[in-house]
This record gives structure tokens, sequence and C-alpha cells, in this order.
């Protein structure tokens, strides 16, 4: 089981409490607010109050011990990169921290984060991704070529089999699964007939993608 020292408990890291608890992670969180501390103590396995930029105190949580360290400080930019720094010299294994806007991205990057998670960035592009056909109802990059994309079936595609489209020669793409509602038939060999209720999930360059939503329209 992986274990998580979280510091910085906002809305941000209140999320991550909740979905590593949902997952079985063993975290432990740190807040200078008690009150931030108190609310995820249903949540994790251990909760402390303190000062994350005080190098000392990083030191004693024993920060070699956890598998990865997420600073998840947001609008203290300068707290961030100062207890993102302590926790690479103090040996931590893995440091994710929180980036607001590209520059803090870099600077986080060059001071010791291993990752750097970009909220708004990431957001925004799902966002825009989604708006921009309405054949798309959920989008995940991989990279900066390669996505996931979850389609409607294109109108023309409607009662054929994948092998009869060539969704694979032709269009350069791969299905990874076809929804019906909830449920789902993963990796669909090339007899499997596509009908107008289910979607696709498809995964390929972003560019084939978007020559395939052309003929979505
Ligand atoms: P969010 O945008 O996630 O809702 P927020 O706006 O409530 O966050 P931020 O300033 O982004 O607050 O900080 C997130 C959390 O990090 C806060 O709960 C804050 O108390 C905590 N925090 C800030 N600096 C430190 C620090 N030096 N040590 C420990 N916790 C800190």
């Amino acid at each position: 089981m992986k274990t998580i020292l979280l510091i910085g408990l906002g809305r941000f890291g209140r999320h991550i409490a909740r979905k590593m608890n949902e997952l079985d992670m063993q975290v432990m969180a740190v807040d200078k607010d008690e009150d931030k501390v108190a609310s995820v103590v249903p949540y994790v396995t251990n909760s402390e109050v303190g000062d994350a930029t005080d190098k000392e105190y990083l030191r004693s949580l024993g920060v070699t011990n956890f598998d990865d360290c997420i600073v998840a400080i947001g609008d203290d930019f300068l707290a961030s990169l100062e207890v993102t720094a302590y926790l690479k010299e103090l040996g931590a294994k893995k440091v994710i921290s929180r980036a607001a806007r590209d520059t803090q991205e870099k600077f986080l990057l060059r001071n010791g984060a291993d990752e750097v998670v970009y909220p708004e960035k990431i957001i925004g592009n799902w966002t825009a991704i989604r708006c921009s056909s309405e054949s798309i109802s959920d989008y995940i990059q991989l990279g900066d070529d390669f996505a996931i994309y979850e389609l409607e079936i294109p109108k023309e595609w409607i009662g054929k089999t994948i092998g009869e489209i060539g969704v694979r020669h032709k269009y350069n793409i791969n299905v990874i699964a076809i929804k019906h509602g909830t449920a789902m038939t993963s990796t669909p060999g090339a007899d499997y007939t596509l009908a107008e209720s289910e979607k696709l999930l498809v995964l390929g360059h972003s560019a084939d993608i978007n020559k395939l939503l052309k003929i979505s329209k």
C-alpha cells in the first residue's frame, strides 16, 4: 500500500485526501491551520498541525518513509517552493507540487519537485477540448500528442463492424473499449458491430482524432 505525506489541506488537498481514502491509501496530512486538519481526520491515517516551512519539523515527520510527498499549498507560492526544496533535501523519494502558473511550474521543477500538478491548466485544457465537439464526452491527455477520447459513434459507422470500417488502418486510431451505458466491452474485436446508443473509447494521436471528429459532424 502506498504511503503519502500530504501538505496543505485547502479544497485541493482535501479532495486528494478524500479520494486517497476511497483508494485505501495511507495518508499523513499536515496543515498549519488546526481547523483544516480537523476537517480531514475522518479520511486520513494520521494528521498533524504544523508549519511545513520549518525544515526541522519536516525532518521530524520522517519524509524518507513516504512513497510520495504532495505539496498542495496554493496561494503562498514561496512557502510551496520552500517546502518542495526542503523535502528533496531531506531525501523524499518523490515530491509532487502544485502550480498555479507556468513560471511556478518551472521553479518547482528546478527546485526539487519530481512532478508538478497544475490544476487550472489541466482542467482548462479538458474543458476546451470537451467543448470543441459535441461528439466528445470525455478526454484524457497522455503526453503532448496522444490522448484517450470518449466519443459518440460517427453516423456513418453505425451498424458496421470495426474491421469493415478499418478504424486502425484507415484512421490510425485504436478502439480500446465500447461503452454501453455504465457497462464496458474492453478491446472489442474486428467483428464487433457498432450501435448508435454506444460510445467509443479511442486512443490515438490528437491529429488523427481531429480528422475522425470531422466525419462525426
Ligand atoms: P485551495 O485553493 O486548495 O482551496 P486555499 O485557498 O484554502 O487552498 P492555500 O493558500 O492554497 O489555501 O493553501 C492550502 C492550504 O495550505 C491551507 O489550508 C493552508 O493553511 C496550508 N498551508 C499554507 N502554508 C502552509 C505551511 N507553511 N505549512 C502547512 N500548511 C500550510
